[in-house]
């Protein structure tokens, strides 16, 4: 550290020469990222809102009532009325508080004490970690053959330490819809807690479908659903790292409370305590702003990019994994292996990523993509095979 302090116009100058070794979403080239540019408004509202301490609500209570008002919004579209929750750190931090929830219901309600979760192969690795910090056995069950959990080995895989499944409404790799509808039934069957990671899908699968879509049913209307993870800084355009975490009931929230005695509220349920204000503040904002018709629209317009693409690789003789149900084209190339293909790619300027299960180039459609994006993007792809 240095002992004597800098000029401010030396720390910037310092900061901007590295922020430029930064990729930028307004390229176009990131095409392998769920987060995108936050909207500007949101941008400003956060830099305003860096103060306040959400751990300690007491004190701020107008950002308590920005983060009350977020959830009921947020809430709206996944078809509650009076869901209980909280803006957290992304989706990893939602996905860990269900788990908790689920645990702690299930030791109180049943005395499980070797707690064991099922979730779909192609879960994120957020629920490893909630497995890991909260001691609870992951298992994962079997996709079909479109990439999405097979029910039946979901079914084969309950034992009487299960404490909850997990459906995933928009997979991180190919954005792929769980049969929800069919874990809520097995959910009230089994008594089991169901939780959904939509983190991806929350934010588009409801607009999609508001505006004639067909996407499968996900949400609280479902009555096997206990809590949804949604990401407002995926597809929400609420800036990192602006997740949430909506449960049915309160008593979830209550089961993992514990006290915080020098605090203006004496209980905390989030796992991280002082808690920037600033992301439910920004959320509030964005939501206010976009509106549903402009969420709607973003939605729309990432889905036909993402048609535009999967018919083009289709007509170029790549190999489309699957046909895209949201914003993400999974594709190989009929001779040159994933990686290599990648890392080729990356030479070219452009910033892919790959999917585990199958291998393949995996490209996310956000809003900073563009045709004119893809367009060029194609033309890479051409002179690749064509080398
Ligand atoms: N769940 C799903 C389906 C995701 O795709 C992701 C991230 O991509 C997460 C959870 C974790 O979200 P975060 O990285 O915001 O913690």
């Amino acid at each position: 550290m240095n002992k004597e302090p800098l000029e401010e116009k030396e720390i910037l100058e310092e900061l901007a020469s590295l922020k430029a070794k930064d990729f930028e979403y307004s390229t176009g080239r990131i095409l392998g990222s769920m987060c995108t540019k936050a909207d500007p408004l949101a941008k400003k509202v956060f830099c305003d809102f860096l103060d306040a301490n959400l751990g300690d609500p007491g004190l701020f209570k107008g950002t308590q009532y920005l983060e009350e008002e977020v959830i009921k919004d947020i809430g709206s579209f996944l078809s509650i009325d009076s869901p209980f929750g909280n803006i957290v750190t992304g989706g990893t931090e939602a996905n860990l508080m269900a788990m908790r929830a689920a645990r702690n219901t299930a030791k109180k309600n049943k005395k499980i004490e070797s707690p064991e979760i099922i979730v779909p192969k192609s879960a994120h690795f957020s629920f490893e970690k909630a497995s890991d910090i909260l001691g609870l056995k992951l298992i994962e069950a079997d996709l079909d053959g479109n990439y999405k959990l097979s029910i039946n080995s979901l079914k084969e895989n309950i034992t009487n330490n299960t404490i909850a499944i997990v459906g995933v409404a928009g997979t991180t790799e190919l954005g792929v819809i769980d049969p929800i509808e069919e874990l809520s039934e097995i959910a009230i069957e089994n008594d089991l807690y169901l939780h959904v990671d939509a983190a991806f899908g929350g934010f588009s699968i409801p607009f999609l479908n508001n505006i004639g879509y067909k996407l499968p049913q996900f949400d609280f209307r479902l009555p096997g659903v206990s809590s949804i993870t949604v990401d407002p800084h995926k597809m929400g355009l609420a800036p990192i790292p602006s997740g949430c975490i909506i449960f049915r009931e309160k008593k979830y929230l209550d089961i993992m409370s514990v006290e915080a005695p020098y605090l203006t509220s004496k209980e905390q349920s989030t796992i991280v305590g002082t808690r920037l204000g600033a992301p439910a503040a920004a959320t509030w904002a964005v939501m206010k702003y976009i509106g549903s018709e402009g969420y709607e629209t973003l939605a729309n317009e990432c889905m036909i990019n993402t048609s535009f693409l999967a018919d083009a690789l289709h007509k170029e003789d790549f190999e489309v994994v699957v046909n895209p149900e949201l914003n993400i084209v999974a594709f190989n190339h009929p001779k040159i292996p994933t990686d290599e293909l990648a890392n080729i790619l990356e030479e070219e300027g452009w910033m892919v990523s790959t999917s585990n299960y199958p291998k393949a180039i995996r490209i996310v459609i956000m809003g900073h993509i563009s045709h004119i994006h893809l367009v060029d993007f194609l033309s890479t792809l051409r002179k690749i095979k064509s080398n």
